[in-house]
């Protein structure tokens, strides 16, 4: 049996199922939300709570601190609420997941344990092993048999395109009353595709949340428990509860839908975060249900304050995209995760590792994730994953580089985005083409190359942008593979016509090895 300070971390406990014979419902880190499926019938009278916090996780990765921080807060935020409900609340913390519930059994001896069907292939299987029985989990729109049906009936391949009009219909979303979609177009995506404004206008800014008693513990914990962590502490910028989530969420249809499209592909040196949503991480470990974000960007649309454009472009990326993901992440796992398709090897480079660079938008958005664990997506596939496919970066690793970094990571979220959209590592099962760009993608859509060391228009000679001779070597690389790909034509005939090739690819070859170096 734990100690009692392995196991509570707070002295208060309720009587009223002590030593009783009830089920326990084991909580786990990404489904802390009094609403789920295996709790929202509960009663104290009846159930038991259980929380384990695997040291062997905590262990697993260089995670960053604000990750750490967001998933054991939220999970002791939500014992403590369940607590004050007068439920026995049993957190522990053990050497692994099934450790912790063996000894929660030992001790309690419940009639039954159950859990909301998790969202990891791994724990899945875990829970089988150890005889939890699992209730549906009810966190998506879509559940992954629902999505495997859909799957099922598609002839070519899993457009998600295709996939979020089924959804929009199948869920009465933005569809009006002859079954055409509102705003006369299922798709706004060709306006949200602007350059960054240089006008300078203020952003709305995220409110940070009053830190408490359990979050200083949690800090000391996350100090004492994973020394190899990284990255700044909390300061309150994620929320760790449901109220939180939904405090964000209010802002986020007040001030930040209105905005939102445009510039969604924009990245500014200045401007963290744009108009995105920073609503990822409550989404993720459930603070906050889809199904609510969704309704009230709807409403939002349809009262008036936000136009289609805006509206439209929230609701696919929540129904469209995340659940696109999610489905994928079922349909395609295990193997799916192991994909390296373009044979790349390299490792993670020291400039995405507490190493120094000059390349100026590569600095920039491995300090925001240092300083926040956030980057939003355009970082992430144009800056971070454009140069890990460029330059050959491991799929796999980059997959368990980015898992420990964000706030809001998930092997079911990180594995189609790095594996099949960033990495191009499943040939093409995801995306039809690669997401590679040279420096003048970069120019263009932000403002981070003026004042690099480095010049987007040069792919030859000291001042070449990496990620522009990289484009080129990329293509030349992996010639023989995209040359039948008809979506790469104009680039592939770019290449022919390149009169410095073998230049371009010297040239690559110092890049490589500054970039292994950490010199670049
Ligand atoms: P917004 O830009 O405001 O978008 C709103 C919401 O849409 C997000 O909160 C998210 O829930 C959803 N969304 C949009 N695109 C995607 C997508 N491609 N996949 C899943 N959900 C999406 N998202 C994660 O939640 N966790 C990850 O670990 C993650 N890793 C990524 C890694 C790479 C290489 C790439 C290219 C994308 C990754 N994404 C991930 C998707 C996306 O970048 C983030 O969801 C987004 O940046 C989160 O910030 P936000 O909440 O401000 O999003
Ligand atoms: Fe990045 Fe190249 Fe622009 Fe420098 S010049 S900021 S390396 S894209």
């Amino acid at each position: 049996m734990s100690s009692p300070t392995e196991r509570n971390r707070y002295p208060f406990r309720s009587a009223v199922v002590k030593d009783a014979a009830v089920k326990t419902v084991w909580v786990l880190g990404d489904q802390l939300n009094r609403g789920i499926a295996s709790l929202s019938d509960a009663t104290p009278v009846d159930t038991r709570v259980l929380f384990v916090t695997s040291r062997r996780l905590l262990a697993s990765k260089r995670w960053h601190r604000q990750r750490l921080h967001v998933v054991l807060a939220s999970m002791a935020k939500l014992a403590r609420s369940l607590r004050m409900e007068g439920f026995e609340v049993d957190e522990r913390l053990a050497p692994t997941l099934a450790d912790g519930l063996a000894a929660h059994r030992a001790e309690f001896v419940p009639t039954e344990v159950v859990a909301m069907s998790p969202r990891s292939w791994n724990a899945v299987t875990m829970l089988e092993h150890h005889g939890v029985r699992v209730v549906a989990n009810d966190q998506f729109l879509c559940s992954a048999e629902t999505f495997a049906g859909w799957a099922a009936t598609r002839k070519s391949r899993l457009r998600m395109e295709d996939f979020y009009r089924w959804q929009r219909q199948r869920l009465d979303i933005l569809i009006e009353g002859d079954g055409e979609p509102s705003g006369g177009r299922w798709n706004f995506d060709a306006d949200n595709r602007e350059p960054p404004p240089r006008d300078g206008r203020p952003w709305p800014e995220p409110e940070l949340f009053a830190l408490d008693n359990i979050d200083e513990l949690i800090c000391a914990q996350i100090d004492e428990l994973c020394p190899q962590a990284f990255g700044q502490h909390s300061n309150g910028l994620w929320p760790t509860t449901t109220a939180e989530a939904e405090q964000r969420l209010n802002r986020v249809i007040a001030e930040v839908l209105p905005l939102f499209g445009p510039h969604e592909d924009a990245m500014l040196h200045g401007e963290w975060h744009l108009a995105h949503t920073l609503l990822s991480s409550a989404l993720n470990i459930g603070l906050l249900d889809p199904h609510v974000v969704v309704d009230r960007a709807e409403a939002a649309y349809r009262s008036g304050a936000v136009p289609m454009a805006s509206a439209e472009g929230l609701i696919r990326q929540i129904i469209g995209w995340r659940e696109y993901v999610w489905g994928l992440y079922w349909l395609w796992m295990p193997e799916y995760a192991t994909r390296n398709g373009l044979r790349a090897h390299r490792p993670i480079p020291p400039a995405f590792v507490g190493g120094t660079t000059q390349m100026r938008c590569v600095d920039r958005c491995v300090a925001d994730m240092d300083e926040r664990g956030y980057a939003h997506h355009i970082q992430r596939l144009m800056v971070l994953g454009n140069l890990a496919l460029l330059s050959g970066i491991d799929p796999q690793a980059m997959t368990e580089w980015m898992w420990a970094g964000f706030v809001d990571a998930a092997e079911w979220v990180m594995v189609p985005n790095v594996v099949g959209m960033s990495l191009h590592a499943d040939g093409g099962q995801m995306a039809t083409k690669p997401y590679a760009a040279g420096g003048a993608y970069i120019s263009k859509m932000s403002d981070y190359c003026k004042g690099c060391a480095y010049d987007p228009k040069k792919r030859t000679g000291d001042k070449a942008c990496p990620f522009t001779t990289l484009y080129w070597d990329f293509l030349a690389r992996h010639e023989e593979q995209f040359r039948s790909n008809h979506r790469m034509s104009n680039a592939m005939a770019g290449l022919r016509r390149l009169s410095d090739l073998p230049a371009v690819r010297d040239r690559a070859a110092d890049v490589l090895a500054a970039l292994d170096a950490g010199t670049l």
